[in-house]
Order: structure tokens, then C-alpha cells, then sequence
């Protein structure tokens, strides 16, 4: 079953870390400018577990899930 998840990353927690990126780097791109990660088109279609890690190694939670389970 194909479950999709709605991903939202709060830029003001943000500390851009890039642990999301390790974790998930097609949901996940840090800008290097900014210093704040961003959320790429492909986080739609990546697994639920890889979001919930990325989302658990976050070190500030600034990375929030929903969606059907
Ligand atoms: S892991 Fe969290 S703090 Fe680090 S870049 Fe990703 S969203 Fe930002």
C-alpha cells in the first residue's frame, strides 16, 4: 500500500544540521546559503520509515509528519 505523508519542516527550528539530508536525500536538501534545510518534491514518494528517522534524528524537531497510517 502506497502511503503518503505530508511533510512540513519549520524553518524557525531549523539549524540546518543536515541530518535529514544523510538520512533522506531525495526528501531533504540543506541550502548551504540559508543555512536551512528544505523539503524536496520527492519526500512525497519516499517510505514512511525513512521520513519518521529523518523526522526522530531531527535535533531541534523542526521536521513534522502527518498523514493516512
Ligand atoms: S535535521 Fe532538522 S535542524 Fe538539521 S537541517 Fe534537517 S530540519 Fe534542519
Amino acid at each position: 500500500m502506497d502511503e503518503r505523508m505530508s511533510v512540513t519542516l519549520d524553518e524557525t527550528r531549523c539549524v540546518g544540521s543536515g541530518d535529514c539530508a544523510l538520512v533522506a536525500p531525495s526528501a531533504f536538501q540543506v541550502d548551504e546559503d540559508e543555512g536551512l534545510a528544505r523539503v524536496l518534491p520527492g519526500a512525497a514518494h519516499i517510505g514512511r520509515a525513512q521520513l519518521e528517522r529523518a523526522a526522530r534524528d531531527c535535533p531541534t524537531g523542526a521536521i513534522q509528519l502527518s498523514g493516512d497510517s
